[in-house]
């Protein structure tokens, strides 16, 4: 018997692979974890992951659409600076910038030579130099990570801040077009929306799946799982549930002080608007008057639906007004509404556990305590379970693999 925790996107590709018996234990009564959606007043919000990206994945890719369609779009994502909207990356488009500004930093980038960086803020200064790090990268990932980019290891959040090309960004510098580079070119989303995914690419297992059921410790000796509900003996544990949640009800206790590990809770504002001012996919926000960090249309829907994103500690109380302000705020600011009456819903909604930090406890922490669970038949997966920057796309090939490996 084998038995997954989760049944978010990676338990239920897990599932589709496993060959001998298991039951995937959920705490939720519905199936998808952050990559589903909720309902409240007739409309369907995304949890947490929006757009699928398929880039270097076509395996992953024509398995899923075996089971949904899903729609293509070029990916049209901006940065909201000075009152201007510059496609992302801003590397890339220059051309978008004063020319005093646009000068000062093509000159720092052509001339910037990849040393070896100890931390982020080295890796940026190194690769985009002081300008552009002050423009753009300290302030926007300084809100998102809500501390100094000097305590964040480089290059681990895997590739979202592409090292520049010269020539493109040069080019970038004298042309004012939209490169589709680096970064996930295209995102592509299910039809009419991320649920009716979910459902589909949950049959092959829902007789599997324990839904209620939440597990409250693991005995890593004597190979058993208890839940509220009762307790399951094992074989392998697939783990999706965040590692540092999942080793605090480990017995005996593992080695580590995973008290130690980090992450980001980010509260997601969904709001129903009476029109659609403007016309991108993402908009990232970095100065510090914006409280958001990021907003986003959805794809698709009868309703003119967007979503705002900001990092929030993850045991604070929220104060809803305040934080409604700064919705209006923002989607003033940016042009998204002309008046707040154009809000005609929204919803608050907190992720405890939305992204890992990788500070210098990451590389002493998690790679041991996952070789640490592997040796004793539990495979610790997903963004979470793994402890890790990854989208959907990647979760789904890890859980496929992982299963694979446990059927030998
Ligand atoms: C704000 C935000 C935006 C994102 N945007 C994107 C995007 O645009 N594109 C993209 O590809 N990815 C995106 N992601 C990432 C994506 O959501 C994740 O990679 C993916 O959902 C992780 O799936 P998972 O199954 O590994 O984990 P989860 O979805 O977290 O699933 C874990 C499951 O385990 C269950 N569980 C937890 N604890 C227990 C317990 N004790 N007992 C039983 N069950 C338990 C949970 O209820 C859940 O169903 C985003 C994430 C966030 C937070």
């Amino acid at each position: 018997m084998n038995i997954i925790i989760g049944a978010g996107i990676s338990g239920l590709s897990a599932g589709h692979i496993l060959k001998d018996e298991f039951w995937i234990l959920e705490k939720n009564f519905s199936p998808g974890g952050l990559s589903g959606q909720y309902q409240v007043n007739g409309f369907a919000f995304d949890h947490g992951g929006h757009y699928f990206h398929f880039q270097n994945r076509a395996a992953v890719k024509e398995y899923v659409e075996k089971f949904h369609a899903f729609t293509a779009y070029q990916r049209n994502s901006k940065v909201f600076l000075m009152k201007r909207f510059i496609p992302y990356s801003l590397q890339y488009h220059l051309a978008y910038l004063s020319k005093r500004l646009r000068a000062i930093i093509l000159q720092e980038i052509l001339q910037a030579n990849e040393a070896r960086s100890e931390n982020l803020r080295e890796f940026l200064l190194g690769n985009f130099g002081e300008h552009l790090l002050d423009l753009f990268f300290e302030p926007f990932l300084g809100k998102f990570y809500g501390r100094p980019l000097d305590e964040l290891l480089a290059g681990m959040d895997k590739g979202s801040i592409p090292v520049p090309k010269k020539d493109e960004v040069r080019q970038g510098a004298v042309e004012k077009k939209r490169f589709a580079e680096g970064y996930n070119p295209f995102f592509y989303y299910p039809q009419p929306a991320a649920q009716k995914f979910i459902e589909s690419y949950s049959q092959p297992v829902r007789q599997r799946i324990r839904f209620g059921e939440q597990v409250t410790r693991v005995d890593q000796q004597r190979k058993k799982v208890y839940t509220n509900k009762g307790t399951y003996a094992y074989d392998n544990l697939i783990n999706t549930m965040p590692l540092k949640e999942f080793l605090s009800i480990i017995e005996p206790r593992p080695p580590f002080d995973w008290q130690r590990l980090n992450h980001l809770s980010t509260l997601v504002v969904n709001a129903v608007l009476a029109r659609r001012r403007r016309h991108f996919h993402w908009l990232y926000l970095p100065e510090a008057e914006m409280p958001f960090y990021r907003a986003g249309y959805y794809p698709n829907g009868k309703a003119t639906t967007v979503y705002l994103e900001k990092t929030v500690l993850a045991r604070g109380r929220l104060d809803h007004r305040e934080t409604l302000r700064d919705v209006v705020l923002t989607l003033q600011q940016t042009g998204m509404i002309t008046e707040p009456g154009e809000i005609l819903f929204h919803d608050l909604k907190k992720i405890p556990v939305s992204y890992v930090v990788f500070d210098r406890h990451w590389p002493r922490l998690v790679p041991p305590a996952l070789k640490f669970l592997r040796q004793r038949q539990i495979y610790s997966i997903g963004r979470y379970g793994g402890w890790k920057y990854s989208s959907m796309a990647d979760d789904i090939q890890t859980a496929r693999d992982t299963a694979s490996l446990i059927n030998g």
